[in-house]
């Protein structure tokens, strides 16, 4: 049978774009479909204007450290709408390079919203197109509890739209998001309060790490609640928020911004029509090629929720465009060892195995760690430290773990990564000589 499409994606996001351009160069007759943004989640209302908020907020303490070098640079101000309305424009030109990447590549590309007939065929914008495969790369969306009043909050979607900074801000949750946000809003300047349900934020990753950060954001002024959850909103006539915590404690605030998790994007997508399964959470379940239970229909990135990182996605829509139209190319994503950072201020950087995973899983465990207070700022009245950790293998000296907490985190533990992945071990970060002076020198100077 004749297709119109070798490969019909849905969702021109990091997957699905991925997916989309490497086909068709690969040579096969591809179709993306994209209902809202050209380039997804992370182009628009995540990884990226995420960071720019990040590199916004930090100037508050670059200022303030900045006499310490002799600079006078007088009362900053910070104008909110001046900075969205340049991550707006920045945003714009990225769609704009995310369109040209799928048409120069031969890409078809369809705006409006796809929905799946039967496994073989797409409708969109009142036609439908028949195709060999579709690829399922529909990302995910926030959640947020139902609770009474969860109409006055927010979530990350609205957050990069705000018409000006909140005064108070509550955030709601203790992931990626919640604890970004957090350090966003309060280097703007809002008085920023964060709580969190359990008894301390960023469960998964290293225990030291989560109560180093901990330590680091009530430094900054971060009002932390822990083992406490909101019940119910309410608004003011004024229009000021009350947030209801579970043990009856009220606070007013300006805006309740959730981050309490993301469910998979699959409103009006069809998969009723074809036998597609599902994991107990919702997400589409793949086996270990992306393929569904339907044979034709394939699902990568945030919709199968497994790694939601943006670099993940990417990967999996190399391996599916790989597998289908180059298969000699073909190598499984390997999900070990991801390195992964948590854009807080300070940033967290991390790779491999936490402390606790790795006596979990009957490690002899040897720990080597550094506090210190970064060189730039010890001519400043901040009292900021970072915290250097390595995990390792007493046994065959293998490094099973690289945690940091401050300046460039991710920057450093990206190249650290590389390392781990090469089975580094210790006597091997020890043989390295150090760039000096520089933070990441700790790494191969840990005794
Ligand atoms: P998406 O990028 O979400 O793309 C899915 C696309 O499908 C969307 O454009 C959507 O409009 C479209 N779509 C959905 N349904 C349909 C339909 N029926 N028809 C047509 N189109 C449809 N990851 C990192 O690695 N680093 C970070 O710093 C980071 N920061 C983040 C910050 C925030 C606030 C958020 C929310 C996420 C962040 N992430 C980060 C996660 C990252 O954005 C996601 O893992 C990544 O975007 C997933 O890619 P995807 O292709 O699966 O889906
Ligand atoms: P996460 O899954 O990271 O965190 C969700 C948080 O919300 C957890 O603290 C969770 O608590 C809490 N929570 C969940 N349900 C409820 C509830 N009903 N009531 C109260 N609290 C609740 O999700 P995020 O939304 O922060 O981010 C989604 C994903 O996007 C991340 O996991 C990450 O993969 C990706 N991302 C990556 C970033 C990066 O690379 N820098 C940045 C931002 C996002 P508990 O732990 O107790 O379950």
């Amino acid at each position: 049978m004749a297709f119109d499409f070798d490969l019909f994606v849905i969702g021109a996001g990091s997957g699905g774009v991925r997916a989309a351009r490497f086909a068709a160069g690969f040579g096969a007759r591809v179709a993306v479909a994209e209902s809202r943004y050209l380039g997804g989640t992370c182009v628009n209302v995540g990884c990226v204007p995420k960071k720019l908020l990040v590199y916004g907020a930090h100037y508050s303490e670059d200022f303030e450290q900045a006499s310490g070098f002799g600079w006078n640079a007088g009362q900053p101000t910070f104008d909110w709408p001046a900075l969205i309305a340049n991550k707006n424009r920045e945003i714009e030109r990225l769609n704009g390079i995310y369109r040209n990447l799928l048409v120069n590549s031969g890409v078809t590309l369809m705006e409006g919203h796809a929905r799946i007939q039967d496994p073989h065929t797409v409708e969109i914008n009142g036609k439908a197109y028949s195709a060999a495969h579709i690829l399922v790369a529909t990302g995910g969306w926030p959640q947020v509890p139902d609770i009474p009043g969860k109409e006055h909050a927010i979530t990350s979607n609205e957050a990069f739209f705000l018409k000006e900074l909140p005064r108070r801000v509550l955030v709601v949750g203790g992931g990626y998001i919640a604890v970004e946000f957090a350090s966003i809003f309060n280097g703007m300047g809002a008085q920023t309060t964060q709580a969190y349900r359990g008894p301390l934020f960023l469960r998964g990753f290293d225990q030291g790490v989560r109560e180093h950060l901990r330590d680091e954001l009530v430094k900054k002024g971060i009002d932390l609640r822990f083992d406490t959850d909101v019940a119910r909103i309410d608004k003011r006539a004024d229009g000021t928020l009350a947030a209801t915590f579970k043990d009856g404690s009220v606070i007013e605030t300006d805006c309740v911004f959730y981050a309490t998790g993301r469910r998979p994007m699959l409103d009006n997508l069809g998969l009723e029509n074809t036998a597609v399964k599902f994991k107990k959470d919702g997400f589409i379940e793949v086996d270990d090629e992306y393929r569904t239970a339907e044979p034709s229909i394939l699902a990568i990135g945030d919709v199968i929720g497994r790694v939601p990182l943006t670099p993940v996605a990417l990967a999996e829509g190399m391996a599916v465009a790989r597998r289908l139209f180059r298969p000699e190319e073909y190598r499984k994503v390997d999900y070990k060892l991801i390195p992964t950072a948590v854009f807080s201020l300070p940033n967290i950087g991390t790779v491999g195995m936490t402390t606790e995973e790795a006596r979990e899983a009957g490690h002899e465990v040897k720990l080597f760690e550094s506090r210190f207070r970064p060189m730039k700022l010890t001519l400043t009245e901040s009292q900021e430290k970072t915290l250097m950790k390595l995990i390792v293998d007493a046994r065959t000296d293998r490094v099973l773990g690289v945690h940091m907490v401050g300046p460039d985190a991710g920057e450093i533990v990206q190249g650290i990564a590389i390392a781990l992945k090469a089975g580094a071990t210790k006597q091997v970060f020890d043989d390295t000589i150090g760039i000096h002076p520089t933070a990441a020198e700790e790494f191969v100077t840990l005794r």
